[in-house]
């Protein structure tokens, strides 16, 4: 068994999925041989084939046909959003994912009595974009909900000096909140496109507070501080997240009920999944998609391809020689998301003001949500579990996570002495980071068209047409997608 440490990107998947704890990660996996059982369960979780056994495992068994109507590179939220959409308005369609679990980064991995996310925490509820999509396609999840649990805010906010809000408006003086949501009120996508969000603010109302407050804002949102992220999506982010908390909730059970509900519709509408079946090329005939290759050699036709693994992979699966020089030149200069979580088990809760908690002014901290107040059932009884967001700023990762790990000192004094797990996860290099960042030239409609240039290829997942708050922005792209497709799913 051995880590190939060039292709490993961090991601922990391997040591959450390990069952007799042999797999450590110091921000790159590492295997304890003394432990390690060779079962080889961490092969196919690794996004990047970072991991091999000297003895290949067995392949699956093959349960796919040979012709569809669409066939869905990659189980990602995106992915499933879409096959279940075109699944139930009749169209053949099967789902290939290389890895032995669906979701991507949007589902969880049970690891010492935990259910950690792979990526995102939280749908933030019904009234979220992926909520609301959920309903409009009939999709029914149990939800969590803030009202449920007693809860006045989403999130409050902590400085390391000490000092506490409940909120941004409790933060402010009453002059400077009226200015900032005027500010959130009127701004105007159109006019707002090369503005950044701290340019836009500090226009507005002048408050050091406000800035290191609106920092963390952006970076949880995106993995960018407010220089680079956009002034209009910040507005986009703030309204979409003012009326998601309008019912702010999590999916009890994690965010990967989404992604089994999904499933199910799927499948109930005649679809397949196929898991550890890895797409290697995207067939073309006379210029237009005709289906697939998989790694086995297998070849699946399809009228519709439907690529959801990220875009530095679509252009790996196509050939960059079949793609129009202008458009991959635009997809070479997007700039990619860097990030990183720590997830904790803690025996006492860290906080219990409301299940977010913004730290403005941290050295890498940007968020930390405390799912546990909302879901105790994602954690062993009496435990709980807190999910730390970073941005990243260098990529010495063990340097990255000594300071995060100082900033949660600093902001919980007792951390070490109700510590009961600590696993890092970084998501960097081409997958599975967030591919293209909300970023100047990369927001809303400046994403990619879910139409590629190639006839019966189409894209949908994070680089695709969409504004709003991390995965959110994704049902957006695959509205357009569905309009396209003429598909009546939504109602
Ligand atoms: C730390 C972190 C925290 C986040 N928190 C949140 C949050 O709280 N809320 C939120 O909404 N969003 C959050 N996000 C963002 C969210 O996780 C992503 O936006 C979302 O999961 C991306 O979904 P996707 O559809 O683009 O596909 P992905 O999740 O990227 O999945 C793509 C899938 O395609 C598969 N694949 C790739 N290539 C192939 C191939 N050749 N053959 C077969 N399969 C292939 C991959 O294995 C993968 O399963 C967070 C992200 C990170 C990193």
């Amino acid at each position: 068994m051995k880590v190939h440490k060039e292709k490993c990107t961090g991601c922990g998947y391997c040591l959450l999925t390990c069952p007799v704890g042999a797999i450590e990660s110091d921000g790159w996996a590492s295997i304890r041989e003394e432990k390690c059982t060779l079962c080889g369960l961490c092969v196919p979780v690794c996004p990047n084939d970072a991991i091999s056994l000297d003895v290949p495992l067995k392949e699956p068994e093959r349960q796919y046909g040979t012709q569809y109507d669409v066939v869905i590179i990659g189980s990602g939220i995106g992915g499933l959003m879409t096959a279940a959409a075109l699944a139930k308005d009749g169209r053949r369609v099967v789902v290939f994912e290389k890895l032995s679990f669906i979701g991507g980064r949007y589902t969880e991995i049970d690891h010492a009595g935990y259910a950690v996310t792979t990526g995102a925490w939280t749908s933030m509820g019904p009234k979220s974009h992926i909520g609301e999509f959920l309903s409009d396609l009939g999709v029914e999840v149990e939800y969590a909900s803030l009202r449920d649990e007693g809860y006045d805010q989403q999130f409050s906010i902590r400085f390391q000096d000490g000092r506490e809000f409940p909120s941004l408006q409790a933060m402010l003086p009453r002059e400077d909140w009226r200015a900032y949501v005027r500010a959130i009120v009127r701004g105007r996508k159109m006019e707002l496109d090369e503005a950044s969000t701290r340019d836009y603010i500090e226009e507005q109302v002048v408050n050091d507070d406000l800035m290191a407050a609106v920092n963390t804002i952006a970076a949880t949102a995106s993995a960018v501080g407010a220089d680079n992220f956009p002034a209009s999506e910040y507005i986009v982010v703030s309204r979409d997240s003012a009326k998601a908390g309008l019912d702010f909730a999590c999916t009890v059970g994690g965010v990967r009920t989404l992604i089994e509900a999904l499933a199910e519709m799927i499948v109930a509408h005649g679809g397949q999944i196929s898991t550890r079946t890895e797409v290697s090329r995207v067939l073309l005939e006379r210029g237009s998609a005709t289906g697939i290759e998989l790694r086995n050699g297998d070849q699946v036709k399809a009228d519709t391809v439907i690529h959801n693994g990220g875009i530095g992979r679509f252009v790996q699966l196509v050939g960059p020689e079949n793609l129009p020089a202008d458009y991959l030149a635009r997809v070479e200069k997007l700039v990619p998301a860097e990030c990183a979580a720590i997830i904790l088990g803690t025996t006492e809760p860290l906080f219990t003001e409301a299940p977010i908690l913004m730290t403005p002014g941290t050295d890498r901290v940007a968020g930390v949500f405390e799912s546990t107040l909302l879901d105790p059932s994602i954690a062993p009884r009496g435990k709980h579990m807190v999910d730390v967001f970073l941005p990243l700023y260098s990529e010495d990762r063990a340097r990255e996570l000594e300071l995060a790990m100082g900033d949660l000192r600093a902001l919980f004094p007792n951390l070490d002495d109700i510590l009961d797990m600590v696993v890092p996860m970084f998501f960097t290099g081409a997958w599975p980071g967030s591919e293209s960042r909300q970023t100047f030239g990369q927001v809303g409609h400046q994403r990619l068209d879910p139409r590629s240039p190639i006839p019966d290829l189409y894209l949908v997942g994070m680089d695709v047409i969409g504004s709003g708050a991390a995965g959110d922005l994704i049902p957006v792209g695959v509205r357009r997608l569905l309009e396209y497709f003429q598909c009546d799913a939504l109602g």
